[in-house]
C-alpha cells in the first residue's frame, strides 16, 4: 500500500418506483406491473452494470478512499437485500472506505419491513433518509403519493426500533391549497418524530410532471409567493427552536447531524455517480450518465466498450465510463461562480481567504458591482472573511446566483 489517498464520494442511482408521483421529474422506472421474476432479472442486471461501472472507475482511480455513498432514487429499498449485499461488497472491494463512512439510503414509507431495515444496517449503511413528503393524507394523495401520514410514522417507529440513530425526513410545502396552518402542523408533527435531520422542499411544478400538466392547463394554481415565503420562514425560526440549525438553504440538523454526502456536492468536492441517469463531479468536470435504462444497460454490458463516444461539451480531463453522455469542463469564470453558489447555499457562505486559494480570485474583487448592490439591498452580507446570503438572501437565493453570473 503506498501513496497518498484521496476522499471521494460516491453516488449510486436506483431508479426504480411502484408508481410515478404527480410532480416528479426524476429518472425513475414504474416497475408496478412487471412480475416479481422480471424485475428480480432487471434489478440484478442493473446491480451488475453499475458494479462495472464502479470497477471502471476503480482500475483508473486506485487511490480513492471512500468518504460516504449514497443510495438514491427512485425507492432503492424496493431492491431485495442480497443486491444490497452485492452492491455494497462490490464496492468496498474497489476501494478502502473511511471507519466513519457515511452510507445513506433513501426509502419511502410502504417499502420497509424490519427485516430489510435491520439487514441494511448490517451491510453497513447507517443513515435513512425517508421520502414523507407530508403528513397529511388528503395532500399526499394530491402529490400522488401512495403511503399515508400514519405509514411515515410507521415507518420511522421501524426503523429506530432496527437500530437507526441517524434519520432524515423529506418534506415538500406551498403545494398547491395548502395552507400556513397545515404546514405548521406537518412540521410539528414531523419533530415530533424527532428525526436528525429535515430537508424541506418548496414545491416546484415541472413541465413533463402531471402537477406540470394541470398548472398548464390551469386546473391547478401555484402556491401564491408570500405564502411560499412565509411558511419558509416560519420553518427556519420553529426549527432553531427545537434544535435544528438550518446549515443548506434546504437542510437543517440537529448538531454534527449534517449530511456529510450532500455537503460534498454544496463545497463542489468530487464525488462519482454510477447508474442511469446520475450525475458526478471529477477533476473539474461535470458529467451525466444515459438516462435511459436500455441504453445505461446497452453501454455498460457486452464488450465493456462504449457504443460510442461521449460527445464533448468541452475538452473533459477525467477519463469517464463508457455509460456517460455528456460533460463539461468547469474553467475560468464559470468555474468560481459554480463554486461560490454552491458555497453561498451553506449557511456558513464563502470563506474568501480559501476561496481565493482554491479559485484564484475573490468574489467581491470580480464582481464588485453586483456585490455591493446585492448588499445594500439587503441579499447579501459580506465581511473581509466571509460572503454569506443574508435572511432575506435565503428567500431569494436564486436572484442572488443570478445577480452573480460573471458579466
Ligand atoms: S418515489 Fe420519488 S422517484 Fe419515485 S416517482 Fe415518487 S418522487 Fe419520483
Amino acid at each position: 500500500m503506498g501513496g497518498a489517498k484521496k476522499a471521494i464520494g460516491l453516488y449510486v442511482h436506483l431508479p426504480f418506483c411502484l408508481h410515478r408521483c404527480r410532480y416528479c421529474d426524476f429518472v425513475s422506472l414504474d416497475v408496478a406491473r412487471w412480475r416479481a421474476e422480471e424485475r428480480r432479472r432487471l434489478w440484478t442486471r442493473y446491480v451488475e452494470a453499475v458494479v462495472r461501472e464502479a470497477g471502471w472507475y476503480a482500475r483508473r482511480s486506485p487511490e480513492w478512499e471512500v468518504e460516504s455513498v449514497y443510495l438514491g432514487g427512485g425507492t432503492p429499498t424496493l431492491l431485495p437485500l442480497d443486491l444490497f449485499e452485492r452492491l455494497l461488497g462490490a464496492l468496498r472491494s474497489f476501494w478502502p472506505w473511511r471507519e466513519d463512512v457515511e452510507v445513506t439510503v433513501e426509502a419511502n414509507p410502504g417499502t420497509l419491513s424490519q427485516r430489510k431495515l435491520a439487514g441494511l444496517r448490517r451491510l453497513g449503511v447507517n443513515r435513512l433518509s425517508l421520502g414523507a413528503q407530508s403528513l397529511e393524507d388528503g395532500l399526499l394523495r394530491f402529490l400522488g403519493r401512495r403511503h399515508s401520514a400514519a405509514q411515515v410514522k410507521e415507518a420511522v417507529a421501524l426503523a429506530r426500533a432496527a437500530g437507526w440513530t441517524n434519520l432524515s425526513l423529506d418534506l415538500i410545502f406551498a403545494v398547491p391549497g395548502q395552507t400556513l396552518k397545515s404546514w405548521q402542523r406537518t412540521l410539528e408533527e414531523a419533530v415530533a418524530l424527532e428525526p436528525e435531520h429535515l430537508s424541506l422542499y418548496s414545491l416546484s411544478l415541472e413541465a413533463g410532471t402531471e402537477l406540470g400538466r394541470l398548472l398548464r392547463e390551469k386546473k391547478i394554481a401555484p402556491c401564491p409567493d408570500d405564502l411560499d415565503a412565509e411558511m419558509y420562514r416560519w420553518a427556519v425560526v420553529y426549527l432553531a427552536g427545537r434544535g435544528y440549525r438550518r446549515y443548506e438553504i434546504s437542510n437543517f440538523a440537529r448538531p454534527g447531524r449534517e449530511a456529510r454526502h450532500n455537503l460534498r456536492y454544496w463545497k463542489n468536492e468530487e464525488y462519482l455517480g454510477l447508474g442511469a441517469g446520475a450525475w458526478g463531479y471529477l477533476d473539474g468536470t461535470r458529467y451525466g450518465n444515459a438516462r435511459r435504462l436500455p441504453d445505461y444497460l446497452a453501454r455498460l454490458e457486452g464488450a465493456g466498450r462504449p457504443a460510442a463516444e461521449p460527445p464533448l461539451l468541452d475538452r473533459g480531463r477525467p477519463q469517464l465510463s463508457p455509460a456517460v453522455v455528456e460533460r463539461e469542463c468547469l474553467v475560468g469564470a464559470r468555474r468560481w461562480w459554480e463554486g461560490a453558489i454552491l458555497s453561498l447555499r451553506l449557511a456558513e457562505g464563502i470563506a474568501r481567504p480559501l476561496f481565493r486559494e482554491r479559485y484564484g480570485v475573490d468574489v467581491v474583487e470580480e464582481e464588485p458591482e453586483a456585490v455591493q448592490e446585492l448588499v445594500q439591498c439587503g441579499l447579501l452580507e459580506v465581511t473581509p472573511e466571509w460572503i454569506r446570503l443574508s435572511d432575506r438572501g435565503f428567500l431569494l437565493a436564486n436572484q442572488v446566483f443570478c445577480r452573480l453570473l460573471p458579466g
